[in-house]
């Protein structure tokens, strides 16, 4: 304030310098007031200077009530600070571990990530190539698709025309076939009426045949009765006959044993002579009977037909054998069966020359 006063005066002096000889009163008044002017600045200085200490009296208490609350503030701080601290510690231990686990479970991850990248690698490389493959099939499959559809087209006109040809000659033979219908329906009709005056005479002609046959049925009982005793007559003359002139009966047969001897062949031809046949020894009672004649007979079994397959005179197959040990044993030429006298009644049959001349057996089995 007192640089600018001085200023004012300062540059008021200047002024005064240009205009000093005009105005020399006026400025002896200005050095006046100008000494009023400062002993009033001098008195206000004072009065300023009290109010500056009582404020800085003011403001120092101020501050140090400020400065109390802030070292209160600041110890309070601290103890934040501190527990924060702590805790922090506490949370940057359990980051850490998470932050370890994280990395493990990141190197896991990267290396799931790479299978699962080198998988996919083979999977794509596998399935490139069989799409590949069911391209290639497919084309194969469409080719063979146009070329089916081709020859299926060419069959169905085939067929269409064979249809269409089949068809007229179907109507062809349809009409032929109605044609013959009507003369068949019409042939029939003629022959229903023949065969009801058919059936009429055949009726009657029946009737008659029917009379004509029970007639014939009385007259065949007639007959049968009259031929039944008649034979019951012969049976028994025949019976006494045939033990007459020297027969045997054993079981339902009768046998005549030769006193001759002849060779297999005419043999045979004396039994066949005689109505019957060679024996066929059907049983082993029946070899045991022919056994206990006691004589070198022929049988009727041979094997002339084929070497080794025995048959009896009447074509039935030999089943059961009464050989002698070692027999048949085909010694040259041996394709007739006699029976020899042996010690045991089962084994007396053997092989023998047909020309050799033996006795003989005839069997007749004939039903009386
Ligand atoms: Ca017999
Ligand atoms: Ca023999």
């Amino acid at each position: 304030m007192e640089e600018r006063i001085y200023a004012n005066v300062s540059s008021t002096e200047l002024s005064g310098i240009d205009r000093e000889e005009n105005q020399d009163t006026r400025t002896k008044r200005m050095q006046q007031t100008v000494v009023k002017a400062t002993n009033r600045r001098s008195r206000l200085a004072v009065v300023c200077m009290g109010l500056l200490c009582v404020l800085l009296m003011t403001t120092n208490v101020v501050l140090y009530m400020y400065y109390i609350n802030v070292k209160e503030e600041k110890n309070s701080l601290a103890q934040t600070i501190f527990s924060l601290r702590a805790n922090f510690t506490a949370e940057r231990e359990t980051l850490l571990s998470s932050i370890r686990n994280l990395t493990e479970e990141k190197d896991q991850l990267k290396s799931s990530y790479q299978n699962l990248t080198e998988e996919k690698d083979q999977i794509n490389k596998t399935l490139t190539k069989e799409r590949d493959q069911l391209r290639s099939r497919y084309q194969n499959l469409t080719e063979e698709k146009d070329q089916i559809n081709k020859t299926l087209t060419k069959e169905r006109d085939q067929l269409r025309s064979r249809y269409q040809n089949l068809t007229e000659e179907k109507d062809q033979i349809n009409k032929t076939l109605t044609e013959e219908r009507d003369q068949l329906w019409s042939r029939y009709q003629n022959l229903i009426k023949e065969k009801d005056q058919i059936d009429k005479a055949l009726t009657e002609e029946r009737d008659q045949l029917r009379s004509r046959y029970q007639n014939l049925i009385k007259e065949k009982d007639q007959i049968n009765r009259a031929l039944t005793e008649e034979r019951e007559q012969l049976r028994s003359r025949y019976q006494n006959l045939i033990k007459e002139i020297g027969w045997k009966k054993f079981g339902s047969s009768f046998y005549y044993i030769s006193t001759e001897q002849k060779s297999w062949i005419e043999a045979r031809k004396d039994c066949i002579k005689r109505g019957v046949d060679l024996v066929i020894i059907n049983s082993r009672e029946e070899q045991e009977f022919i056994k206990k004649q006691n004589k070198y007979v022929w049988i009727g079994l041979s094997d002339t037909e084929r070497e080794g397959v025995w048959k009896w005179v009447d074509g039935s197959p030999l089943t059961t054998a009464f050989w002698k040990s070692g027999e048949p044993n085909s010694n040259g030429e041996e394709d007739c069966a006699d029976s020899f006298s042996a010690t045991s009644l089962l084994q007396t049959w053997n092989d023998a020359s047909c020309s050799n001349q033996a006795g003989w057996v005839c069997e007749s089995t004939l039903p009386y």
